[in-house]
Formats: structure tokens, sequence, C-alpha cells
């Protein structure tokens, strides 16, 4: 597979392979980019930057509608290309690879609502007869670095946004993952993309991200991916602006007041969907006391149903891991939690890439289950006293990205919905839920800014102030 930088498919004299998690298997290899073609993809993005602020509304939405359409006739193609790479379900993998098509039909409405405001600057003494207004102008460059997990959904929640709201972009998706991110480039390019408008670029992230992210001809940058990827980004990007959506360890409370059946159900699906790799992916269940037993008796039915196999096999429900090293941490992380006193319900088995879904129970912070990102298929859960103890051991974290309580008391919700820091806040539900146009983004180290299609339009333009100065008063 050949990348597109420059306005064309280019090879690089140094290459990788793309390795199928769960069968070991080389499905493809993807050139490591140069410095000069890092170069050539900087320098274009600079005219590409140049046709798109040119480029009028109508069009560039009639340029994603078309991207939007032939994404939807390859829906299953693209669907086999991300369960390959990622080792993801393939009926996981339809629903992303089914989402694309409408987030560029939603990027390219947005794309036309971009507004500013008029001022009244006749309110400051001195400023009348001035007439005063604001202009939402494209960034210019825009770098998309993106992560393994979301082959798909991840690449479009970026690049459509950044299309829509005029901007030239260089996408630099994982190595692990990246065909996806070539089958939606050749879908935009095919519908009329201005070639320079879009360049992907494959390679490593020090060698081809960090001089992205450096370049003072970017402008922008948007980065999916784990925390300390994006602390380095915050070092040595200089005066960019920075989206940044890093990991999480995302908790769950259970009040006794509520079905606990219903919510070990939800859990099952909130913990383990791609194998728990989701950023807000169940990490932590919090259950009060009097339904600890009780919810841990409820966990079990549904976990043990988890069908495990290969991806690209209909009633599969979980695969493998990215890789085998990531499934051996997870797997560590589990025996320390188990040395320090915790208890595995279920699961812990681990061949290969493949961990077996797992239940951890009587997990206290302090362990690693606790205290960092998990991303992986295991669950921990923790006692709580009482609300507000719960409440506190949920914002016992340096992330912030998304949380969830089930409990049928609106006081309990009330109070869970404001004292919990995270970015995005469930109520009866896990935090794994998110629509597309919904504003979406961590708070504390789990990132800066908002991603949700409106959103990022928003992020992806800068504001400019005119003022007509009237000379004949
Ligand atoms: P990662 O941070 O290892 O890599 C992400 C991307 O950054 C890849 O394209 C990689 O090549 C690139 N990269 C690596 N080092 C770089 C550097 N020094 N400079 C520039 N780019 C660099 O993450 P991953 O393992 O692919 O993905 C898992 C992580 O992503 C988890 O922490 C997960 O929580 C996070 N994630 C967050 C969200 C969110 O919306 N908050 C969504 C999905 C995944």
């Amino acid at each position: 597979m050949k990348m597109f930088v420059g306005g064309r498919w280019q090879g690089s004299p140094e290459e990788i392979d793309v390795v199928a998690p769960y069968s070991g298997s080389v499905v493809d290899r993807i050139p490591l980019a140069t410095a000069a073609q890092v170069e050539e993809a900087l320098s274009t993005a600079q005219r590409g930057a140049a046709i798109m602020r040119r480029l009028p509304g109508a069009t560039r939405a009639e340029v994603l509608r078309r991207a939007a359409d032939l994404l939807d006739a390859d829906a299953e193609d693209v669907a086999r290309t991300i369960s390959l790479e990622t080792g993801k379900p393939i009926s996981e993998a339809r629903g992303e690879a089914g989402r694309l098509g409408d987030m560029f039909r939603l990027a390219s409405f947005e794309g036309t609502q971009v507004r500013g405001e008029t001022l009244p600057l006749d309110a400051q003494p001195g400023a009348e007869g001035k007439l005063g207004f604001t202009l939402r102008i494209p960034t210019g460059v825009v770098v998309a670095i993106t992560p393994y997990n979301y082959p798909g959904l991840l690449v479009v929640h970026k690049i459509a946004p950044a299309l829509a709201a005029g901007n030239a972009v260089i996408l630099k998706p994982a190595s692990q993952a990246p065909l996806t991110a070539l089958a939606i480039t050749a879908r935009l390019i095919e519908a009329g993309l201005p070639e320079p408008a879009l360049q992907t670029i494959t390679g490593g992230g020090r060698r081809v991200g960090m001089p992205l992210v450096r370049d003072p001809r970017v402008r922008k940058v948007s980065f999916t991916g784990s925390t300390r990827v994006g602390e380095e980004i915050t070092r040595v990007a200089g005066i960019k602006r920075l989206s940044l959506e890093l990991g999480a360890n995302c908790p769950m409370v259970v009040m006794p007041d509520c079905d606990f059946e219903v919510a070990a159900a939800a859990s099952a699906a909130g913990g383990y969907v791609n194998a728990g790799q989701v950023c807000i992916s169940l990490q932590r269940v919090i259950v009060h006391e009097a339904v600890y037993e009780d919810y841990l008796d409820a966990l079990r039915g549904p976990v043990a149903a988890i069908r495990m196999g290969d991806p690209l096999v209909e009633d599969t429900k979980i695969s493998s891991m990215i890789s085998e090293d990531e499934a051996a941490r997870v797997e560590d992380w589990i025996d320390e939690a188990v040395a320090a006193g915790a208890r595995v319900i279920i699961g812990g088995e681990r061949d290969g890439a493949r961990l077996a879904p797992t239940v951890v129970a009587d997990v206290e912070p302090g362990m690693k289950l606790s205290d960092q990102e998990v991303f992986g298929p295991t669950l921990g859960v923790t006692k709580a006293e009482n609300v507000d103890h719960a409440i506190a051991l949920a914002n016992d974290s340096s992330y912030g990205l998304g949380a969830g309580i089930f409990t049928r008391d609106i006081n309990h919700a009330m109070r869970f919905v404001r004292e919990v820091d995270a970015g995005n806040v469930h109520v009866n539900w896990t935090p794994l839920w998110r629509a597309d146009l919904m504003p979406y983004g961590g708070l504390k180290g789990s990132g800066i800014g908002k991603e949700g299609i409106r959103y990022a339009v928003e992020e992806m333009t800068e504001m400019k102030t005119v003022v007509i100065h009237g000379l004949d008063r």
C-alpha cells in the first residue's frame, strides 16, 4: 500500500508490515516516510490550504457528500480492513464503517454553517459610526494524528470537520492500523477533493509525527492517543492550536436503588467492546456495599456469554488485543492486583494477544487496575460505602473523559453529574456511549478541546475581527 503525499501515491525506501493481531499474518506493507517526504507533505499542505480557503462552502460540501456515498458503497470492504488491521470483531467493524458516510454528511452541513457576529462597537464611547463584525476563517494547515483503536471513526472525526471548514490536512494514522485511513483518503480524492488538500503520510510517531507537530507552517494539531504522547506534543508544538483527545480510566457508580441486573448487563458491553481498547471503556466499577456481591453475581453470566474468537467470524464478540505485548501488560496488572488482595471473579486467561474478558473484584486505589489506563478487556470492581465515597472514588483519577452512574434517585444523579470531573457524564448507562454530533472530549489528563463535528469545525476555524471605519462623518 502506498501513502498519499504531494498529490500522488508514493512508496518509500523503507517499509513496515501491518500485521493482523489475531492471526499474526501480514495484511499489507506501508511506507515509512523519509524526512524529504515529510517536508514534501508540509510544503504541499501550504498550497492545499491556499486552495481550500478559496473553495466555496457549497463545493466543499458537495465533495464530502460524494465521499460519503463512496464510503457507504464500499462499507463492507472498509469493515473488513478495520477488522483485519485491528483484530476488532467484524460486527463492530461494520458498525464503525457504517458511521463514516453519515459523519461526512454531517460535516458537509456543519462546514456551511460557520458564522460570525456583528459587534456593538458604539457601546464604547468614541467608537460610534464604525461597523464591526467577526469572520471565522480556516486555521490553514491541520495535522491530524490518530491511534489504532478506531482507525476509521477517529480519522473521520478529524479530517471531515477540517476539510468542511476549509483547511488542508496532513493525516498521520497509527502504524499498527493505517490501511483504513488510506482507504478513506482514496475515496476523498476520487470524490474530487483538490489533491493538495489531504495527504496521508505513514510512519512512526517520532520520525513522522514529531516533525509535523513541531513545524511552524502547521497552525493546528488535532491528536488522539495516549496522555504520554499528548504531553510530549504540548512540549514541542510551539504556538499552535491543540486539540488533545487522550487516555482515560472511566468510572461507573452502581447505587443500591438501581436495577443492578441492567447495570451488570450494560457493564458487560461497556467494558469489553473492542476488547476494552476504547478511550471511554468502562474500567472502574464503583459499587455501593449494599449490592456489591449481588452486582458481581449478576455480572458473571453476561461476561461468560461474551464469545471469543476469530474477528472475521460473525458471532465473535471479543477477539485479540492489538498485540501480545499489550495483552501481557494487562495480565501483569491483574497479577499485581491479585497479589495485593484483589480477586479474579471471571476470566484472566491469556493466549498470546488474546485475553479473556476479566472481572477483578476488591480493586483499590493504588493498584494499576485502578490508577492507570487499562485499555484492555478487564473491569476492576471497588466497594463504596455511600454516594459521597462513590463520587470521591470516581474523581480519584488523573483522567476525566467519561463517567456513568446507575441510580433511580434523581438527587444522586444530580450530584454525580455536577461533581464528577469528566467531559461526558451518563446517567443510567456506562461511559461507553457516543453520538458523533455531541461535544466529546476530556477534562484533566484526558485532554484539551472538543470533537463532535460541529465543535471540531469550530476548533478548526479561527476568529478574525473586522472594523470598517466610516470616513465621511
Ligand atoms: P499512541 O499515543 O501510542 O499513538 C497515537 C498516535 O500518535 C499514533 O499515530 C502514533 O504513531 C503517534 N505518535 C506516537 N508518538 C508520537 C510523537 N512523539 N509525536 C507525534 N506523534 C506520535 O496511542 P495508541 O496506542 O495508538 O492509542 C491508544 C491511546 O489512545 C489510549 O491512551 C487511548 O485512551 C487513546 N485514545 C483516546 C481517545 C479519546 O477520544 N480521548 C480515543 C481513542 C484512543
